[in-house]
């Protein structure tokens, strides 16, 4: 019989799988501070790390960074089949899956994820910085493009609430005023 997963199984797995490879939920929320704090000074690190919770809680998410982290591992003991393994061991630049992958997961947040995602790929902020540095001898082809989507996605759904939350002061302050 096929076994249903639990989603509290995928989630739990995905944040050890994230601590196996070097990676925290404060390196991502700091991520997601700087991406966020210029359009809102009163951002707290605490609110950066709630919402990475939170997007860490959608299956898209969970899933792309379950299949993603699978092949860093494999690639990096030699698993893979020829010629992927050497394509992905040596993060060959034109290869694009580990980018759609991760973009991929980040397309229901809205443009904002979409261009945070670009912005991070190209700028690699933090933790992303230090996983696409390739002197470790650990490979992360995948994992840095997805803590960007982590990171984007975050930040999109900050960025939508906070128009929430200051709409809602707008209304309450036009309110009293009548
Ligand atoms: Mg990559």
């Amino acid at each position: 019989m096929v076994r249903q997963v639990h989603s509290d199984e995928v989630k739990s797995a995905v944040l050890r799988k994230l601590g196996e490879r070097g990676v925290t939920l404060e390196d991502v929320a700091a991520i997601v501070y700087e991406m966020q704090s210029p359009y809102n000074p009163r951002l707290q690190m605490q609110t950066c790390m709630e919402s990475v919770h939170a997007v860490l809680r959608k299956r898209e998410l969970q899933h792309a960074l379950l299949v993603g982290i699978e092949l860093d591992v494999l690639a990096e003991k030699g698993m893979l089949s020829e010629p992927l393994q050497s394509i992905v061991q040596a993060d060959e630049g034109l290869f694009g899956c580990d980018e759609t992958l991760a973009l991929g997961s980040v397309l229901g947040y809205g443009s904002i994820g979409v261009t945070t995602f670009g912005h991070l790929d190209k700028h690699k902020i933090g933790i992303i910085q230090k996983l696409d540095n390739k002197t470790s001898g650990m490979v992360h082809t995948f994992l840095d493009d997805l803590v960007a989507s982590i990171a984007a996605a975050a930040s999109s759904r900050l960025a939508h609430r906070q128009r929430d939350v200051d709409e809602a002061e707008a209304d309450r302050m036009e309110e009293s005023a009548s």
